[in-house]
């Protein structure tokens, strides 16, 4: 029955994706639609996991670690038939040069992106919970087994999670020297070092935008170097340095949190047996939302203090001038936020203007 209702969840989630993958929805919209989509398919494939585990007839926890890995290949699947429908449109209608192959792991990478984490804390809580309730002990030397492949497996997927290189188109062009050098002062201010500023193909990622990556690099797509004045491109630049500088203080609370969980975890452990049905999952959930959230407000608050710190550096001009230029590359509406860290564009010019009416003696873009 269980089964049955995931098969149908994917049915609908492919006929939906079809559907938007149509020849008379614009490639953008579809792309939009999709990643709701996404969200869709997962959320629904959690409720089923839930109502199982209410109605009392949870699996055993090796199985339903297999059926949680059988559960997100099946998404996985889904999107790729959806993004191979997309594939020829975006060849002919957008340029798009990559092979199939290299096309399906690009667009499947934030499909990847959203599995892995849930996938993570689903096995490190079937795992806490199948070692820590003793239900192992059940299956002899197996259930040991189980029990270290499974631990193994949620640890080496967090593992992957905050390792992996990301695999970026570069482009074997260098940016002006100048512009490193004005990284570089920028860096200097918040003590962070700026090693290198790397230039992305901006036609085969499709966008016109800026990176903080790890070890002090920065990327730029073509298509921004190309659209940006210099001053734009030294307040986009500001924006970025301050992501760098930023990123001791969020791996100092991802750790402090991480720390945190565990030791809520383990703490609390021994009243697990006592909890009610669903008891468990809501717990569960409490915790994940209780690490995610302060995370998601320190990235939002980052990227308002990357916004000042730009400002501080040029005035407001360069990076409103900046936003507009790149917001007419790429249309959508002014109102809407763009993802869940950076707010509308509507909001982040009217900020933008507050900082320049709080500061009348800013240096002006146009003397
Ligand atoms: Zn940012």
């Amino acid at each position: 029955m269980f089964w049955l209702g995931h098969l149908l969840t994917g049915v609908f989630v492919l006929a939906l994706g079809w559907r938007w993958a149509r020849s008379g929805v614009p490639v953008g919209r579809a792309m939009r639609r999709l990643r709701r989509l996404l969200w869709l398919s997962i959320g629904a494939k959690g409720l089923a996991w839930g109502a199982l585990y209410v109605q009392g007839a949870p699996p055993y926890p090796p199985l339903a670690a297999l059926g949680l890995l059988l559960s997100a290949g099946q998404t996985v699947l889904e999107f790729a038939a959806i993004f191979g429908r997309l594939y020829p449109r975006e060849r002919t209608e957008r340029g798009l040069t990559l092979p199939r192959c290299a096309y399906l792991l690009l667009r499947l990478r934030p499909v990847l992106d959203a599995l892995a984490p849930l996938l993570a804390v689903g096995l490190a809580g079937l795992t806490a919970h199948y070692t820590l309730s003793g239900l192992y002990r059940d299956w002899g030397g197996w259930g040991a087994l189980t029990a270290s492949a499974m631990g193994l497996g949620a640890l080496l997927l967090t593992l992957g999670l905050t390792l992996r290189p990301a695999p970026l188109p570069v482009r074997a062009v260098s940016v002006a020297p100048s512009l490193l050098a004005e990284a570089q002062r920028l860096g200097a201010e918040l003590g962070v070092p700026v090693r290198e500023i790397l230039v992305l193909d901006g036609a085969r990622t499709r966008t016109a935008n800026a990176f903080a990556l790890c070890g002090g690099r920065i990327a730029l797509t073509d298509t921004l170097l190309a659209a940006l004045t210099e001053r734009e491109l030294h307040a986009v630049l500001a924006h970025e340095v301050a992501h760098l500088a930023q990123r001791r203080r969020l791996i100092r609370l991802w750790g402090l949190l991480t720390l945190a969980g565990i030791a809520l975890a383990l703490a609390s452990a021994p009243l697990w047996e006592h909890l009610p049905h669903g008891g468990l999952i809501a717990w569960m959930v409490a915790l994940a939302l209780g690490m995610f959230l302060p995370l998601l407000r320190l990235r939002r608050l980052h990227e308002r203090e990357a916004d000042a710190f730009a400002v501080s550096q040029y005035g407001a001009e360069p990076l409103s001038s900046a936003l507009r230029t790149l917001a007419a590359l790429h249309p959508r509406d002014a109102h809407k936020a763009g993802d869940a860290l950076h707010p509308s564009l509507h909001e982040r010019l009217e900020r933008l203007q507050r900082f320049q009416k709080r500061a009348p003696d800013t240096p002006s873009a146009n003397p």
